[in-house]
């Protein structure tokens, strides 16, 4: 990126996920009230806020929680990159397929399926849970379970600057 953005539109997106990356969002507390100065929190359901245009508005910035679980999230995704300049995927779910993707050494899907709900055959998922990257062009990614919201603060402050965020190779414990 070779421009600072003038107050950037935001959008947070969800797929499949817990929500906890989000609610590290939601707990930044006045760090947040900063952030919203900074930038328009265009999207972000979890937050109340919901853009007009659903997911095809346009974005500067999309943080994007969770893995792609079912066909209509792998639809969704390909519309939000459409969309968005910079995309960022948030935690192990949306960069690496998270504990969901543990079905991925199991063909045994459909035995489970059954196994926990009385109607699977409403379900519509996909074979495989699978990180972001896997489908669309990723353009940085912040690690761990839940997001360090240091790092994540860090990367929205390079990123407004117009410089590349710094990758962090610690592990989160640290
Ligand atoms: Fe939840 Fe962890 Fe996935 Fe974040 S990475 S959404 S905290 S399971």
């Amino acid at each position: 990126m070779k421009q600072t953005m003038d107050r950037p539109r935001v959008a947070v997106h969800k797929f499949s996920s817990c929500d906890g990356c989000q609610l590290s969002l939601v707990n930044l507390g006045e760090d947040l009230l900063t952030l919203a100065s900074r930038v328009e929190i265009a999207h972000f359901a979890e937050a109340g806020y919901l853009a007009e245009e659903g997911e095809e508005a346009e974005i500067d910035l999309a943080l994007v929680e969770g893995s792609i679980s079912t066909p209509h999230e792998l639809e969704r995704i390909q519309t939000i990159r459409e969309h968005s300049q910079l995309l960022i995927t948030i935690g192990a779910c949306a960069t690496s397929g998270g504990l969901q993707a543990l079905r991925n050494l199991d063909d045994a899907r459909d035995e489970w399926m059954s196994a926990i709900y009385a109607r699977p055959d409403l379900i519509e998922t996909l074979k495989h849970a699978t990180p972001i990257s896997e489908h669309v062009k990723v353009d940085f990614e912040l690690h761990g379970c839940p997001i360090n919201t240091g790092q994540l603060l860090a990367a929205l402050k390079s990123l407004l600057a117009g410089v590349a965020p710094r990758i962090e190779h610690e592990p989160v414990c640290l």
